[in-house]
């Protein structure tokens, strides 16, 4: 018989599952991935049978990232219960495939609001109200609170930015605590390792000074990752654990590859999955993660490929171009084509080249598809508009996102209907036709100049016209889609548009605002007022992107043919 003492330390051991949290820190540059690191070794876990779910923290003090510019910080990610978030919370809902509510994004803003909050209300009871204790308890508060309500047995909470930065400094403050406080927490630091051109080698140091800035703040990680664009060998591995003090096994690969949905595979070549159990002092688990393999290694053979252009407008930054903005547009783009087992090709096609020159559209010929995706404001808009009357007398398949519908609204007032300057009032105030118009509860918002969190947003019921292209794609008579916009179809125009051709197979249920747009006279012209990108997932792609993707193959084999 075991005495009892033992019998109950090993039935909280064993059965009794804590929380377990997970830190992942950056090092040495910014853009390294994290986010992927971070779902995948969710991905390693779930495959275990674990419930799993991932929060990510953003130093900034924007409240949250709905204000944000999308050159300046990505794409905005919608959550169903109406968060905008930064796009790694995109890439936990696609490898996990769950939905994370708002409350797993925790900003600067959020943290001292609060803070400042209940200092006014008097909760603190005279005391001197401090970063520490004050600031970080509400943050490990923030924190717990996602263990209890998502009652996961692993959070991983991602700290955005890099170790050195002055705005991350409270928050691993916060991730030291938790262990000093009895929680059982793992630290997992990601660090870039340059190979400079000049010298051909794969350079260490700056992972050993990001180790030891972490250090400073008494993290020592139990995981390094080492973000390189390729392996890294026994001889880096070697170094990192001498200078670093971790074990050399402990010391992970994170190579640039092709398809970033590979790489909780390439962990678990280097057992990272089985390590952190064991680190938590829980025994190894066999992976479940056969149907995973077998898509990555089907999409790893896809010889064929489908050419979609993206008709964007945010770009550039500088020099570079930065297609970070349209993140989820090309995963669900991708997952879509992967699905009907083709390689994507995406092509970025600037809306703006076509505000210079009409000649440029051809180029959209090229394309087995088109999508025009969101966005604000007047830039590139005329360039997207010509571009969705090429595709509609062209033929082309064509997808539009938010704006991408509102646009090919606009397009068709024009010049099916014959409404001279139509135009939506966010680009022209004063046109004759506002076939798009502000939402009416939209008309207050700005009235009183309230930017943040302030459209409509999140998921929200969608009513499917049968015998529609829409409910042929959903198969439904209603859905839950994400939506993020201030401006709706004007209703005053709806049946004129109609009269013409234009068919809105989805509304809201009270039939009053028109959710999704199609041309029956066309062989795929559809537009949603949501973004179907948001509830794409892996091996669950979007049923509007499905059915384009479909087209745009059909396309490409007709035009193949006539070719021949
Ligand atoms: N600017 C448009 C609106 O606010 C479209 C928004 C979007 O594409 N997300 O309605």
């Amino acid at each position: 018989m075991l005495p009892i003492g033992v019998f109950l330390f090993l039935c909280e051991k064993i059965y009794v599952m804590r929380t377990r949290y997970i830190f992942i820190t950056g090092g040495v540059i910014s853009g390294l991935g994290k986010g992927i690191v971070t779902s995948s070794i969710g991905k390693m876990l779930q495959f275990r049978g674990f419930k799993v779910t991932a929060c990510k923290i953003d130093p900034y003090i924007n409240y949250d990232a709905g204000t944000l510019r999308p050159t300046e910080h990505g794409e905005v990610w919608v959550t169903e219960d109406g968060g905008e978030i930064d796009q790694d919370l995109g890439h936990y809902e696609r490898f996990l495939d769950i939905n994370i509510p708002k409350s797993h994004n925790i900003t600067t803003g959020q943290v001292f609001y609060e803070v400042i909050k209940r200092e006014r209300e008097g909760k603190y009871l005279g005391q001197t109200v401090q970063p520490i204790p004050h600031v970080t308890d509400e943050i490990k508060r923030r924190i717990r609170r996602i263990a209890k309500e998502s009652k996961a047995d692993f959070v991983l909470v991602e700290i955005g930015g890099t170790v050195g930065d002055y705005e991350n400094v409270l928050f691993l403050e916060a991730a030291r605590q938790m262990r000093l406080e009895k929680e059982e927490v793992l630290y997992v630091h990601v660090a870039y390792l340059p190979i400079p051109k000049s010298l051909g080698e794969m350079k260490t140091k700056a992972v050993q000074h990001s180790v030891r800035e972490l250090g400073r703040f008494g993290i020592q990680p139990d995981f390094i990752i080492g973000r390189a664009s390729m392996p890294l060998d026994d001889v880096r591995k070697r170094k990192i654990a001498l200078f670093c003090n971790v074990k050399e096994e402990d010391v992970i690969s994170d190579p640039d590859i092709e398809n970033i949905y590979k790489l909780p595979l390439i962990f678990e070549e280097e057992r990272f999955g089985d390590k952190i159990l064991s680190k938590f002092g829980l025994p190894p688990i066999k992976p479940r993660n056969e149907e995973w393999r077998r898509f990555i290694e089907k999409v790893e053979s896809l010889k064929e490929t489908v050419k979609i252009g993206i008709v964007g407008k945010y770009f550039d930054i500088g020099e570079f171009k930065l297609p970070d903005s349209y993140i989820s547009v090309i995963e669900a783009t991708k997952h879509a084509a992967w699905s009907s087992n083709r390689k994507p090709i995406i092509k970025w096609i600037d809306s703006k080249d076509f505000e210079e020159k009409r000649e440029n559209l051809s180029i959209l010929d090229e394309m087995d598809g088109i999508i025009v995706p969101g966005g604000f404001g007047k830039a590139g808009i005329e360039g997207k508009i010509a571009a969705i009357k090429y595709v509609r007398e062209k033929k082309i398949p064509f997808l539009g996102l938010c704006l991408g519908l509102q646009l090919a609204v606009i397009e068709f007032a024009r010049n099916v209907c014959g409404l001279k300057n139509a135009n939506s009032s966010e680009f022209d105030p004063d046109t004759p036709h506002p076939v798009i118009d502000l939402l009416p509860e939209q008309k207050e918002v700005l009235k009183k100049s309230r930017y943040g969190a302030t459209m409509r947003l999140g998921g929200q019921r969608v009513k499917i016209k049968p015998g529609t292209l829409a409910h042929r794609l959903y198969k439904k008579t209603e859905v839950i889609e994400r939506f993020r916009h201030r401006y709706e179809i004007n209703p005053k125009y709806v049946h004129l548009l109609e009269s013409y051709g234009f068919v809105f197979s989805g509304m809201t249920p009270d039939e009053k605002i028109m959710q999704i747009g199609e041309l029956p006279s066309h062989p795929f012209f559809i537009g949603s007022q949501f973004h179907p990108e948001f509830t794409s997932r892996v091996l669950k792609p979007n049923p509007l992107f499905k059915g384009f993707i479909e087209a745009s193959i059909e396309r490409n084999r007709k035009v193949r043919k006539g070719r021949r």
